[in-house]
């Protein structure tokens, strides 16, 4: 048996092995003998393939594994989101990621801005974006979000020399241990331990979250993204929370090793320093941003453009806004279903709230794929797992 419990060499798709997870899962959440055992993932992607692959069938009834903060796109706050807009209606040209274009801002959203007359360009990565800046001589804002994962990316372009001189960045990005010690705070919380994200991890190495889980009280496991990766993660956590252990262990050695990319790191703390700010819908997160350090305050567009959001924050919210659980869905507190405007005023095409936008939201995730499964409907798969 090797440190990981002896999942380090899984075979990613295979039944047999998802079928004794399952029911090791199932052992352990009887031993544990409380209903439900509440856990949390802080990652969109997590989410996508746990609904994708239909794995919460294969969870111990008694298990509720919820998301939590984990999709950027979601927790960029409508300030954040003005501040874009209002660059892109003064005549500046703002380049995104596909998502963010219809993310609500207090009342438009980038895509609205676009339908005015805006120039907002729709890019896959910041090399696309240093390519834009290239092909013109007009002044191009990169509205940059994403975790620590995608947040290196923009530390190395600000790194590069051959950076255009006319491309500054707007910074939304997060650091999620911050939002992972709120949600831990939160009083009467029920989170009884956490999977980490593995490909933040690799950036991070899973040492970053040892004082976390000694602070808190609450183990964490550093889990892949195959269904198999998943299931032995959570067969982890759930033995350290049967043996009350407040202990980090990594299923994802593959991967992911205590230290981290080393390079990486000191990249992103080069070019960033952290900073508090308000996650939509959360809570206001000490040192939850990352915001550009005033040594490359040429590259930061808050320092760049005096960005003017009144037009857009003294306008009137739209109406539904109001009613959306964004917020509580992202702290743990509530579940898509729980939104009266799900699948009804609110659908991918029509989003009311963020979550309902990214591919990493869990509404628009559990609306694409489903969320909590009827387990009655699957006696077989049940009696499997027991
Ligand atoms: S379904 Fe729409 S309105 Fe409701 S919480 Fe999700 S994003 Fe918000």
């Amino acid at each position: 048996m090797d440190s990981t419990g002896g999942f380090a060499e899984l075979k990613f798709r295979d039944p047999q092995r998802g079928k004794a997870l399952a029911a090791e899962a199932a052992r352990l959440a009887r031993a544990i003998g409380r209903d439900p055992i509440a856990l949390m993932h802080v990652c969109g992607s997590h989410e996508q393939a746990i609904a994708r692959f239909g794995l919460r069938a294969s969870f111990p009834p008694e298990v509720d594994l919820i998301m939590g903060p984990g999709c950027p796109v979601c927790v960029t706050d409508q300030p954040e989101v003005d501040e874009a807009v209002a660059l892109a209606m003064s005549g500046v040209r703002v380049a995104t990621y596909g998502d963010m274009l219809r993310v609500p801002g207090t009342a438009q959203s980038l895509g609205d801005a676009q339908a005015e007359g805006a120039r907002v360009d729709v890019v896959y990565s910041f090399s696309q974006a240093m390519d834009l800046a290239r092909s013109t001589r007009d002044e191009v804002v990169f509205f940059a979000t994403g975790f620590e994962t995608t947040a290196v990316a923009t530390a190395a372009a600000i790194l590069d020399p051959d950076r255009p001189a006319n491309l500054s960045i707007l910074s939304a990005h997060k650091y999620i241990l911050p939002a992972m010690e709120i949600v831990a705070e939160v009083p009467g919380t029920r989170i009884e331990g956490f999977l980490g994200a593995g490909h933040a991890a690799t950036i991070t190495g899973w040492g970053l979250f040892e004082p976390f889980a000694r602070k808190y009280g609450r183990p964490v496991v550093i889990a892949g993204f195959e269904p198999l990766d998943i299931l032995a993660a959570l067969v982890k956590l759930l033995e350290l929370v049967q043996d009350g252990r407040a202990e980090v262990a990594n299923m994802y050695p593959r991967c992911v090793t205590k230290e981290g990319n080393r390079r990486a790191q000191e990249q992103l703390w080069r070019v960033f320093e952290t900073t508090g700010g308000e996650w939509r819908g959360i809570a206001y997160v000490p040192d939850g941003n990352l915001r550009i350090r005033e040594e490359f305050a040429a590259a930061d567009a808050r320092r760049r453009f005096a960005i003017d959001t009144s037009a857009q924050r003294s306008a009137a919210p739209a109406a539904l806004v109001k009613e959306c659980l964004c917020g509580a869905i992202l702290s743990g507190l509530a579940a898509p279903h729980d939104c009266p405007l799900f699948g009804k005023e609110c659908v991918p095409d029509r989003p009311v709230g963020a979550c309902m936008v990214s591919s990493e939201g869990a509404c628009k995730i559990w609306y694409q794929y489903g969320g909590r499964p009827d387990l009655t409907a699957l006696p077989a798969l049940q009696e499997s797992a027991g």
